[in-house]
């Protein structure tokens, strides 16, 4: 491991499977204290950044993702509604405000929002960001006019994840195709807003296809500023109910190569996270995750309530990284380096760059 490692933390857009596959394969100890190395090269390791996640629109959805609680393919049982009026968006934000999340996230379950829907979701962009918030949504697929729309109006992020590897994917999904997402992605970066996409754990995939999902975030030609890695959620009614469990360390392991391969990205723990115990939440904040969906749904299915997640922060001492409004992206990155320099002073810091 030592002669690899005075590599990790750099940026870069080319990695291998083998690479990759070597990674997943290092000791469980040995993966996490790289990981772990890697992330305080690029971040303040004992702040977790935290958004909330609101369901503008749920169920129904015409796509045939096979994990998925609202595709209308599937009887779950889940109450359909349509879209939400923006007042009511925004007395959720106000609430997710209050609760201390910097980010609120809206969900639409849509294979691409129509253009009738887009005054009113430019709307609810516009007004969440007037609270003081980041804003993200995830509405499908965009086209490249829909996701200059979406910039003008101030979104910060959209989501749009890849699910899995390109050679796993055609058995979760078939109504919209590998390329269908790249280019959402695209379209998304074209645009000038953030990147937030990820992938799930647990659908039934290999670690080579782990390792092809995580290819094809890091070898995009600027990383995802935000990486979510969801783990299974078994819904009944759904083709997957019956997967089989994951072991949580392969889980871990996940987070922690995600962590070394997309250094400066935040690593988030998302869908699944209400049936880690606090010990396995924890070990992923050791192996780089650093942002949480917070709040009492994470669209359709359940999360932690927010005060439990307060309190396992308390416990790790770890805080919630704030939201703060700069003019100039340089401030940000002379604020993080500020932060970094005082770890390096930190006993515990260990920089394996410079080792
Ligand atoms: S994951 Fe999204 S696109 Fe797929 S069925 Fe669910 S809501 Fe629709």
């Amino acid at each position: 491991m030592s002669s690899a490692s005075s590599t990790y933390g750099e940026i870069r857009h080319d990695w291998s499977r083998r690479q990759v596959l070597d990674l997943f394969a290092l000791p469980f100890n040995d993966l996490l204290f790289t990981a772990q190395m890697v992330h305080r090269q690029h971040f303040d390791a004992n702040r977790v950044q935290v958004s909330t996640l609101c369901s503008i629109k749920t169920g129904a959805c015409p796509e045939d993702c096979t994990y998925c609680p609202q595709s209308a393919r599937y009887d779950t049982g889940l109450e359909r509604e349509k879209l939400m009026k923006v007042e009511k968006v925004l007395e959720e934000a106000r609430a997710a405000k209050a609760s201390g999340a910097t980010r609120f996230c809206m969900g639409a379950a849509w294979r691409s929002p129509k253009n009738k829907d887009m005054p009113y979701v430019t709307q609810m962009v516009q007004e969440v960001k007037a609270l003081g918030m980041e804003t993200c949504m995830t509405l499908g697929m965009l086209s490249d006019e829909q996701a200059k729309g979406l910039a003008d109006a101030g979104l910060d992020y959209y989501n749009h994840n890849l699910d899995t590897s390109p050679e796993y994917y055609g058995d979760i999904i078939t109504t919209r195709t590998y390329e269908d997402r790249l280019n959402t992605l695209a379209n998304v970066r074209a645009a000038g807003m953030k990147v937030c996409a990820g992938g799930i754990i647990g659908l039934g995939e290999e670690e080579k296809d782990r390792a092809g999902l995580l290819m094809q975030l890091a070898n995009l030609s600027e990383h995802p500023e935000s990486v979510p890695i969801n783990m299974l959620v078994k819904v009944a009614g759904t083709p997957l109910e019956n997967n089989k469990d994951l072991d949580p360390f392969e889980f871990i392991r996940c987070i922690a190569v995600a962590r070394i391969m997309m250094p400066k990205s935040h690593v988030r723990l998302s869908a699944g996270r209400e049936s880690m115990n606090d010990e396995m939440q924890s070990l992923a904040f050791l192996a780089g995750a650093n942002s949480i969906f917070y709040g009492e749904k994470l669209l359709t299915t359940g999360n932690p309530e927010a005060n439990e997640d307060m309190q396992l922060f308390k416990r790790l001492g770890i805080k919630p990284e704030e939201y703060q409004q700069y003019e100039d992206e340089s401030a940000v990155e002379a604020e993080l380096q500020a932060k970094i320099s005082e770890q390096e002073s930190d006993p515990f810091f260990y920089d394996a760059a410079k080792a």
